[in-house]
């Protein structure tokens, strides 16, 4: 059991080199790339207790991979978020397309939406609303939900 914990732990602590890697000055294994350490040394305490002084870390060129790749799931998974709010909050699937250059410019009112949209940061971080009311083909009217708010 405990050889095994033992080659699991080591396992888990080894860092796989590529061919152009080196060993820095400090005996650490070096990216080929970057030029920037693949392992970090732990403390002396847990060196001893483990019986192994090191374990895995990014070098510079692996971080910026990665954070390249995360952001592209984020952005994906925002994505994924205004498609289903889309597909939620209009019935009709060609609304779900239309953006303010779509716009004919015969309502007033979209100068508000554009002010509204284009400030967004400031309505989210002071929970302001904003309601479009009235019948089918009438040109949807403005209302806030906060009486302060000025509009545009
Ligand atoms: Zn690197």
């Amino acid at each position: 059991m405990r050889n095994g914990i033992e080659a699991m732990i080591t396992d888990i602590t080894a860092t796989t080199a590529e061919a152009e890697d080196y060993t820095g000055e400090d005996g650490l294994l070096y990216c080929g790339k970057c030029h920037t350490p693949k392992e970090a040394y732990f403390s002396k305490e847990t060196a001893q207790w483990l019986g192994h002084d090191r374990h895995p870390t990014e070098c510079d060129c692996q971080r910026a991979a990665r954070e390249k790749r995360e952001a592209a799931e984020s952005r994906q998974k925002h994505l994924e978020t205004v498609e289903d709010l889309k597909r939620r909050g209009f019935t009709d699937p060609a609304m779900r397309n239309w953006t303010f250059e779509h716009d004919n410019g015969r309502n007033p009112q979209t100068a508000t939406a554009r002010f509204y949209v284009e400030s967004w940061e400031t309505m989210q971080a002071e929970n302001i609303g904003y309601l479009f009311w009235g019948g089918v083909g009438t040109g949807k009217s403005v209302s806030r939900l906060f009486p302060s708010w000025k509009g545009a």
